[in-house]
């Protein structure tokens, strides 16, 4: 690309803001036309064709809800614990409430897990 062609030199109708954030630096994402091309690029230059913008969206996305799995799967052990400790304390009603709450978490972990696996599949050729 010639330094007349980078997007920081383009006029500002060939280059739209956007309300995207840049997968790999959470910049903000600009729409870029050029020469019949269009292409998304953050402020310190990362840049991806549509189809690669959405494939890096959706392993972002697809990695944060691991990352929700775990924290629920996290949240259900700790309220076990909870249950367990207030077993030993005398109080029935509380350890029911614990167990009660690590049941709804475990639960929402196992849905989210599965339909991270259900998404897996769906993407193998
Ligand atoms: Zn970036």
């Amino acid at each position: 690309m010639a330094d007349g062609d980078d997007p920081a030199f383009l006029a500002p109708d060939e280059v739209r803001l956007t309300r995207m954030s840049c997968p790999e630096c959470n910049g903000g994402l600009a729409e870029v036309e050029l020469s019949g091309f269009r292409y998304y690029r953050c402020h310190v230059g990362h840049q991806y064709s549509p189809r690669s913008l959405e494939a890096e969206q959706r392993a972002a996305v697809e990695a944060k809800l691991w990352s929700a799995a775990a924290a629920l799967e996290e949240h259900a052990a700790m309220a076990r614990h909870l249950s367990r400790r207030s077993d030993e304390e005398v109080d029935q009603g509380l350890a029911a409430d614990y167990e009660r709450v690590a049941a709804q978490s475990s639960t929402a972990a196992k849905l989210l897990v599965e339909e991270l696996h259900q998404r897996r599949d769906a993407d193998r050729p």
